[in-house]
């Protein structure tokens, strides 16, 4: 609107720009999209319908911009260009590792940036993706740990990741093409990127009813993973909220190891974690819990560490995953010998517990479990080192 436009009544009352300028359409829950647009002018008779339709254009087509939703009026798309945007993060740098294995450095406002990991498989792919900028937990073998919170990721920042890995594998639906026609490269989320995600709840709760939302990218919540390293008060929360599959690093069997390794043992121990983690299942519906457990020599990896955890888990319906501890410069651990994690996925199976031992991937790229750190200078340093693919 230029200086001289007439004002009318509907201006005045109904501001068509925040003063802050265009609102971000992507990471809004439904009702957040339905205010938005009523906000700025559409009638709210035909809002619901808006509503379905451009969340149809970015979620299920992966469009971003207003002037192609062919099925809005030429009027209704220009409207909807002045007064918003259709925004995710920026790919920066993306490396390709030896297995496959992409990481992909992406910049957020204020131009912070965070990693995002695809770990391709043989029938599915999964996206490793961040919560946080930084953490504010301080658990000894995380590299995110050794690394102050810088700030929360907003929900669209959030879901964004997701649109732009589905950028980088070229797996939005074409047109004239079913949905559901191709297999999906990215198939499952876990959020075991940067940040502990019980912390910034609200906004990983919307963009993963975003990502859950059957109109859209529309992944099965059996298909996502939360892991946690164990805010207790938020577990129910996210059974009850978003009811996706839980994990929970866990990494030892007594208070006083797991104090030094997951600090955060010394607000919620492992009794007050386990209470929560048996109402978990009921209240969601999910089949299983993870444990995580990382590999550390000579600090949690005894027969008798074994034995422990499967005596505290009883009752629980879980799988046990082992980690093998992965390396990080000037990290104060290292890795369990092969014969040892075995052992000691021995024990546990035998004991009557999944436990599969997490083939690190992406070791080349630092882009396995617990390496991530969005410090620019060990990412170019990395990337010398490997040779980087350029961002598309
Ligand atoms: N903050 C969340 C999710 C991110 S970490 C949490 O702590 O659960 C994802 C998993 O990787 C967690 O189980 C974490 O404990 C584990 N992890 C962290 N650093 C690791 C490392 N160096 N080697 C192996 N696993 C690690
Ligand atoms: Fe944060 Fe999770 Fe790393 Fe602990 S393991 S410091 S909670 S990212």
């Amino acid at each position: 609107m230029t200086d001289a436009a007439p004002i009318t009544q509907d201006v005045l009352t109904i501001p068509r720009k925040l003063p802050e300028g265009p609102v971000n359409l992507v990471g809004l829950t439904r009702e957040g999209l339905r205010a938005a647009l009523i906000e700025h002018g559409t009638p709210e008779k035909q809002a619901r319908m808006r509503v379905d339709q451009i969340w149809q254009w970015i979620y299920q087509w992966g469009e971003r911009d207003f002037h192609a939703m062919t099925n809005l009026s030429k009027a209704y798309r220009a409207e909807l260009a002045d007064n918003f945007v259709i925004e995710i993060p920026e790919l920066v740098d993306r490396q390709v590792s030896a297995d496959g294995t992409r990481k992909y450095l992406v910049r957020i406002a204020g131009g912070h940036e965070v990693e995002v990991v695809y770990i391709p498989e043989e029938d599915r792919g999964t996206l490793c993706i961040s919560s946080q900028v930084g953490c504010t937990l301080t658990c000894s073998f995380c590299h995110t740990g050794t690394q102050k919170l810088v700030r929360n990721l907003t929900a669209a920042e959030i879901v964004g990741q997701i649109m732009m890995a589905r950028d980088d594998l070229d797996e939005w639906p074409r047109r004239g093409e079913g949905t559901g026609e191709r297999p999906r490269l990215l198939s499952n989320i876990v959020l075991m990127g940067m940040g502990e995600p019980l912390y910034n709840f609200e906004n990983v709760r919307d963009a993963m009813k975003i990502a859950m939302d059957g109109e859209g990218i529309s992944l099965s919540r059996r298909r996502i993973t939360l892991s946690t390293s164990g805010v207790v008060p938020e577990i129910a929360k996210t059974a009850e909220e978003i009811g996706c599959m839980l994990a929970v690093s866990f990494h030892a069997t007594t208070d006083e190891v797991r104090d030094k390794l997951v600090p955060i043992n010394k607000k919620w121990n492992i009794a007050a974690l386990l209470d929560a983690l048996r109402e978990y299942p009921k209240v969601s519906n999910s089949e299983r819990i993870t444990f995580e457990y990382v590999m550390l020599k000579g600090v949690n990896d005894s027969d008798a560490d074994a034995r422990r955890l499967v005596q505290l888990i009883k009752g629980i319906p879980a799988k046990i995953n082992l980690i093998p501890f992965n390396e990080w410069p000037g990290a104060p651990y290292q890795r369990s010998d092969w014969n040892r994690i075995e052992k000691f996925a021995d024990i546990i199976y035998k004991a009557g517990y999944a436990s599969p031992i997490r083939t690190p991937r992406g070791e080349d790229i630092m882009a396995a479990c617990g390496q991530l750190k969005s410090a620019s200078e060990r990412v170019r340093k990395a990337r010398r080192q490997v040779g980087a693919v350029p961002a598309p």
